[in-house]
């Protein structure tokens, strides 16, 4: 039976890295597969771009109402599929995290979810928390935060200073003043800058 894998991480934990690489070692052994990524994310538009350099157009986006198990049917045709690769995936609706293992259980096609597990705030991202729900198997990819220590939460700079509050997504950045920017930070850390909140609380 195929699975479905949620292999989570804070940011520059190497997702991107790591998913091209699994799409590469598919192809390599003929293999066809299949890249996705929810629309939300405008940072690399229609590419997966890994911090190395690597980058790939995707196979089709997922708008945030779209049917997901309908889009990747159609991108899919005839041909055989032998992995369906997202990225991004915290951005995926819960309903469409569902799809993921209808395509994974139903359509018996493999679906390799990359994603960050939490918000700059600590809360899961819904498309995460529904994977760390439902995924077959979790598998987290480590960085470091500036102490040495594993990372494990992302805190928000807006213009060089830390922000504990905001929305969940700051993909608009033209109505925030400065740029927006992310810190994988182990817990001890981000404490420290956030004066032992959690959560805004
Ligand atoms: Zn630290």
């Amino acid at each position: 039976m195929a699975k479905l894998y949620f292999r989570y991480g804070a940011m520059n934990s190497g997702k991107s890295t790591a998913l091209l690489q699994a799409a590469y070692n598919y192809e390599e052994r003929g293999q066809r597969v299949l890249l996705a990524k929810p629309e939300i994310d405008t940072k690399g538009a229609d590419q997966i771009e890994s911090r190395l350099g690597v980058a790939r157009p995707v196979d089709f986006l997922v708008g945030p109402d779209d049917d997901l198990r309908a889009v990747f049917q159609a991108a899919a045709g005839h041909a055989p599929v032998a992995c369906l690769l997202v990225d991004e995936a915290q951005f995926f609706t819960p309903a469409q995290v569902d799809d993921l293992l209808r395509i994974a259980v139903l359509d018996g096609i493999p679906v390799l979810a990359y994603g960050i597990r939490t918000d700059f705030r600590t809360e899961a991202f819904p498309g995460s928390a529904r994977l760390l729900e439902i995924a077959h198997s979790l598998e987290e990819l480590k960085t470091i935060c500036r102490c040495g220590r594993k990372a494990i939460f992302n805190a928000r700079l807006v213009g060089g200073r830390f922000v504990f509050d905001g929305d969940q997504v700051a993909i608009d950045e033209g109505q925030i003043q400065g740029e927006v920017t992310y810190e994988s930070m182990c817990a001890v850390c981000y404490l420290r800058e956030s004066g032992g909140r959690l959560d805004g609380r």
